[in-house]
């Protein structure tokens, strides 16, 4: 190598220096002339390589160590053919650009505005150029090309990190795609990466490596340069700020370019960590792959708790452009009035007003991220990319009713039934667990050929006609009209704040006797008894130890079957078990299914015994339109792939776990919190007054409210409204724990 420089480029005193590099070879020389980089490629590369080389020289607008400038050969030529180790290759010759790299210089607000007029200095020279060797380019590296290193994804191996990834390419198709023939193009540098960009003085000074040029959307530029630049930063929205305003001071950017931004920065991400992934199989030893893997996921995990909203508003003003203005919370009141009854309840004080979500968080108008610590609904998390891609294909394929064959039925039943144990065998679809609740009482009814039901205190399951009389919570209270014929109530078996105290069996058993003796009173008349694991109305209320194995005993004894509620606790949210009734080691003849099960798409469904399934078809069919449609049967059946392969019934009882200790540790200096109960990701705080116990209902509104105006959501609920309930996506941290913690025990000590 050191005689073709010699003979080809007449250097003298040559050292040389292999420089690391993705896959091409470079050398660092050092010479009696100065210092220089050399290139070296596969001949068939040579076209490439001259596209290349005339793109630098494009630049001499630049000062003149800004770039890595060609050198010619001794015959005038910018490359130089060579056979090394009998292989034919081209030489190219480049002085050595001088100057810090940004990745190691201190960014201060200075270095980052002179990165962005440096960046935007070249785009707007470079507009109008054109290089017919790069316009040829189909750069893998390219973001229009995004879609390449997508296929690579299953080469993460963390399953939260690759939900990330596979949400941000969701929200690169929702965003991004549909408007990429429209954005202005042409030919950019497409890789203003930290170890790229040279700074000098506090200066950018410099660029290297023009590997990646394309011509292609000009924003990616500035979403690349962004993306590095906000490496390693606490807050990367502030870094990102000063590179705007100097790129825009040298290129004017649009608006629309600036609303896909935030997109377009996690799609740079995406692709670099897809990329790392797979390449670090094919290259193990090659270090220089690593370089942004650690930064890149720091980044790309930070980004999902940015809201798209505030980056876009952020990157507005630091072009000038001026914000959308929101509406008020009153205005969208008032409108929604206008058609909408006020009988649907808006939550907190000041109401939330949402764009979008992810996972536990969600992103309000105005650009606030609210950690979501309540929703048990999008029980994988919201937008959860395995449940979107579910639904958009089988939406795509086939919608149709239970009256046709198609395989998601089946699929999915097999592996719901699966869940449960052999004693239950037969599953009905429905929309909601309102409709779950009405059904699995006419089966109850239909089976045993009575109609007395037996429900619990606080007990909830429902908005239908049937399911209001089976809800204490809603028929004792405002508006409702009482106890119906043909409903008993069964006293919740609470060891907090009930009659019975002792939770090691001996309440359990003496409410249980208080019931069973209600039960012999109509012996041989109840159809049946429904209540929920923990009763989450009443305010998160784990039933006592040994109550529901003696009352589902009393209750079969008599005729009657036993029906477990699991719209709140099923699908192993209470962590310790997949389904809420194994906490008391019994077996249901009905289980109730609902919310978490479609993960926010509409799926109610109904489990029970072949018995009890063959008495309910008594000749009139049972026909919903959209229960077990495909769609629904794609979504659920997603849904409980996603809680397997994310191992989210071990992340409930871990975060759980640690949350519960959390508040116990908090209670201890906290006298207002009189009780912290629950399972895993189902949790209830009670707030009392004294020793007496007398509930708090206004410190649970003020803390519901005071941690909702803090970006945090929770609920109350409870016979006083005194309790707070946390039952958050299961994909909930530590770290979400807390700032949840954090916030709960500074508004209450102050
Ligand atoms: N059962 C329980 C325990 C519930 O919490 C609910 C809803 N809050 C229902 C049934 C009714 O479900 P849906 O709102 O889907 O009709």
């Amino acid at each position: 190598m050191k005689t073709l420089l010699s003979e080809h480029y007449n250097l003298e005193d040559i050292s040389l220096t292999k420089m690391e590099g993705y896959n091409s070879s470079n050398y660092r020389v050092d010479a009696k002339q100065g210092k220089f980089v050399l290139k070296v490629y596969p001949v068939q590369e040579k076209a490439d390589v001259l596209a290349e080389t005339a793109m630098i020289q494009q630049l001499a607008f630049l000062p003149e160590d800004a770039v890595s400038n060609p050198i010619k050969n001794v015959t005038g030529d910018l490359v130089t053919h060579a056979l090394i180790d009998g292989e034919e290759k081209i030489l190219r010759l480049m002085f050595f650009v001088e100057g810090q790299f940004i990745a190691e210089a201190t960014h201060t607000d200075k270095v980052l505005r002179s990165l962005g007029s440096f960046i935007g200095k070249i785009d707007h020279h470079l507009i109008g150029y054109k290089n017919i060797g790069i316009q040829a380019r189909n750069l893998d590296w390219d973001l229009k090309n995004i879609n390449v290193s997508r296929q690579l994804k299953h080469h993460i191996t963390s399953t939260s990190d690759r939900k990330l990834v596979e949400h941000f390419f969701i929200q690169w198709d929702q965003h991004v795609y549909p408007k990429m023939t429209q954005l202005r193009k042409s030919i950019i540098h497409n890789d203003a990466n930290d170890w790229n960009v040279l700074v000098k003085d506090d200066q950018v000074s410099g660029i290297i490596d023009f590997g990646d040029t394309a011509h292609t959307a000009i924003i990616f530029e500035l979403a690349i340069t962004l993306t590095y630049a906000m490496f390693g930063k606490d807050d990367p929205i502030a870094s990102a700020i000063p590179v705007i305003e100097g790129y825009q001071a040298e290129f004017p950017l649009f608006e629309e370019e600036l609303d896909l931004l935030y997109y377009l920065i996690a799609g740079r991400l995406c692709m670099g960590v897809c990329t790392t992934a797979n390449e670090k199989k094919l290259q193990p030893d090659n270090k220089y792959i690593l370089i942004s893997e650690a930064p890149g996921w720091e980044l790309l995990r930070k980004w999902i708790t940015i809201s798209p909203v505030f980056a876009r508003n952020q990157f507005y003003e630091a072009a000038g452009f001026e914000l959308d203005t929101v509406p008020s919370e009153e205005e969208i009141l008032t409108r929604r009035h206008k058609f909408i009854s006020s009988i649907f309840s808006v939550s907190y004080r000041k109401p939330l007003y949402v764009e979008a979500a992810a996972f536990q968080y969600m992103y309000d108008k105005t650009g606030n991220t609210i950690l979501d610590a309540y929703n048990n609904i999008p029980h994988v998390g919201h937008q959860h990319p395995k449940v979107v891609e579910a639904a958009q294909r089988q939406m795509a394929q086939l919608n149709t009713n239970t009256r046709y064959l198609y395989d998601p039925l089946q699929e999915y039943a097999e592996k719901l039934l699966s869940k449960f144990s052999s004693s239950l065998t037969k599953v009905y679809f429905v929309n909601s667990g309102s409709a779950a609740s009405d059904l699995a009482i006419r089966l109850a009814q239909k089976h045993t050929q009575r109609q007395k039901m037996v429900v619990m205190e606080h007990g909830y399951h429902g908005n239908t006609r049937l399911g209001v009389d089976i809800s204490h919570y809603k028929y004792t209270s405002k508006g409702g009209t009482g106890l119906s014929e043909n409903i008993i109530e069964a006293t919740i078996p609470d060891t907090y704040r009930g009659l019975y105290k002792n939770n090691n069996g001996e309440a359990g058993q003496q409410y249980a006797g208080d019931l069973i003796k209600k039960i012999k009173q109509s012996e041989g008349e109840i159809a049946g008894f429904i209540t929920e694991p923990i009763v989450g109305c009443g305010g998160q209320v784990p039933l006592a130890k040994d109550y529901l194995k003696l009352v589902y005993k009393s209750i079969r004894e008599q005729g009657g079957v036993c029906i477990s509620d699991e719209v709140q606790t099923g699908f192993g949210r209470l962590g310790s078990h997949f389904w809420g009734y194994e906490m008391y080691d019994i077996v249901p003849d009905i289980v109730v299914l609902g919310k978490p099960m479609g993960n926010g798409h509409p799926i109610g469904a109904v489990i029970t015994s072949d018995a009890i399934a063959d008495s309910f078809d008594n000749g009139m069919e049972f026909f919903s339109s959209f229960g077990g449609n495909p769609v629904s049967c794609a979504i659920g059946f997603a849904v409980l792939n996603v809680i397997e392969e994310e191992k989210l019934q071990q992340n409930s009882l871990d975060v759980g776990d640690y949350f519960i200790n959390e508040l116990k540790r908090i209670q201890q200096q906290l006298d207002c919190i009189g009780d912290v109960r629950g399972s895993g990701l189902f949790i209830g705080i009670e707030f009392i007054k004294d020793e007496n116990l007398d509930p708090d209902t206004a410190l649970a509104a003020l803390v519901k409210n005071e941690l909702r105006n803090r970006n945090i959501l929770v609920s109350t609920d409870g016979p006083y409204d005194s309790v707070i309930k946390s039952k958050p996506p299961l994909c909930f941290t530590k770290e979400n724990v807390d700032q949840v913690i954090s916030e709960l025990h500074d508004i209450i000590s102050k």
